[in-house]
């Protein structure tokens, strides 16, 4: 009966993790995944969660369902973190935001969404991206493309390359942008560069989809949700996609949300309640644990500020991990230019070593990254660092 059910072979990231874990070399290294260690390579809980666990578990309250559309205060909290506390289209009630099971929750809900009302519509990903972005869309039928991104030759963004090719969509084409920390390259667009882009997209009359599952590890809090902020200001539609994982370290409880910002009060109430009907034929509704810890930290004043503090300690550890690498692979081989190590931001590296290299490293040192050469910066720590960047000269020079 299932004989001829496809065997899967596994996702190349989550799998990756998998053969980390049963790697017996002593010294070995993770930086596969995109989860953030801290300096003793351990995931932390930060400090505002644990007070938040502390208020949710005493008293121990009920478990009730949660709406469709999850907690009021861990929407409000997603809402007011990507658009700004004062944010007049918040008092105007013009964006849709639900609760989602993480980023990929929300991606999953707005790739239906997409499907059902834009069935015309292709979705344009970044080349490369998170290779779940194309999974997802494709899992919902949506057409997906390719836009050029990364220029793998200068470590750097085919800017006039990717314009030229938005240009040639359609209205209504939906294209998939990364407001900070681009995963998996993490090479990032400049304010003025964001501008030419949302340019073209209001000109042409695309869908931008912000997918922002890093916001706080790029720059700050607002200047990493630059690109949301210019599009509100210049009146266009727009999905948004966030994710708690990582900045609120909260991997496995599946905390995120998926926002719309639409042009009239009615026409938010329409996309509201379809966005509740498409979880309810997905999922029903969101858990509850996860909301609760993000309604806390979110929504209690000392907490937040807490919160951002944490993950700014987040953010700076990164960025001295990848000083560190780049002035001992200089030093290690001076007639190569490391400048993109430092040039990239949030978790990730694109080291631009070649599948072979990456596997030298594996197999030789018990090193793991993704065989795309994408590092995840913030497994390295000072124990650690000499181990992998010397292991990268050795594998770089031969
Ligand atoms: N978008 C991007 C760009 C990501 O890197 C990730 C996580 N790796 C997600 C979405 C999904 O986030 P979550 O783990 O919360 O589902």
């Amino acid at each position: 009966m299932f004989e001829r059910i496809d065997y899967y072979a596994g996702d190349p990231i989550l799998g990756l993790m998998e053969k980390y874990s049963a790697d017996s070399n002593p010294n070995k290294v993770n930086l596969g995944i995109g989860i953030y260690y801290d300096e003793n390579g351990v995931l932390p809980v930060l400090d505002c969660v644990k007070t938040a666990e502390e208020r949710i578990a005493d008293p121990i309250a009920p478990r009730p369902y949660l709406p469709m559309a999850g907690l009021p205060g861990h929407r409000k909290g997603c809402q007011e973190l990507l658009f700004g506390k004062d944010a007049q289209i918040l008092k105007d009630g013009l964006v849709a935001t639900i609760a989602t099971i993480g980023g990929s929750g929300a991606l999953k809900v707005g790739a239906e969404f997409i499907h059902d009302w834009f069935p015309q519509a292709k979705c344009y990903v970044s080349d490369p991206t998170w290779g779940n972005h194309i999974a997802i869309f494709e899992g919902s039928d949506v057409e997906v493309g390719k836009y050029p991104y990364y220029d793998k030759a200068n470590s750097s963004i085919k800017f006039d390359e990717m314009i030229a090719f938005f240009e040639t969509l359609n209205k209504n084409d939906v294209i998939l942008l990364h407001p900070c920390c681009h995963n998996p390259t993490g090479m990032d667009l400049t304010q003025a560069q964001w501008d030419t882009v949302l340019n073209v997209v209001k000109a042409r009359e695309l869908i931008p989809f912000m997918d922002i599952a890093y916001q706080g590890f790029g720059e700050d809090m607002d200047s990493d949700a630059y690109a949301i902020r210019k599009a509100v200001e210049m009146g266009l539609p727009l999905f948004v996609s966030n994710s708690f994982s990582k900045n609120l370290s909260l991997y496995g409880e599946r905390v995120g949300g998926l926002s719309v910002v639409c042009p009239t009060v009615d026409e938010t109430d329409r996309v509201f309640g379809q966005l509740n009907a498409t979880v309810r034929r997905i999922y029903s509704s969101p858990p509850s644990h996860g909301g609760r810890v993000v309604d806390i930290v979110m929504n209690d004043e000392t907490l937040h500020e807490q919160w951002v503090g944490e993950v700014y300690a987040m953010r700076d550890r990164i960025k001295a991990m990848r000083l560190k690498l780049k002035s001992v692979l200089e030093a290690k081989i001076p007639n190569r230019n490391f400048d993109y190590i430092t040039r990239q931001n949030g978790m990730f590296s694109f080291t631009g070593l070649t599948p072979e290299q990456v596997e030298r490293l594996q197999i030789e040192f018990g090193i793991y990254m993704v065989s795309n050469s994408r590092m995840c910066v913030a497994g390295l720590n000072t124990s650690n660092i000499d181990y992998v960047a010397n292991a990268m000269a050795d594998v770089l020079k031969d």
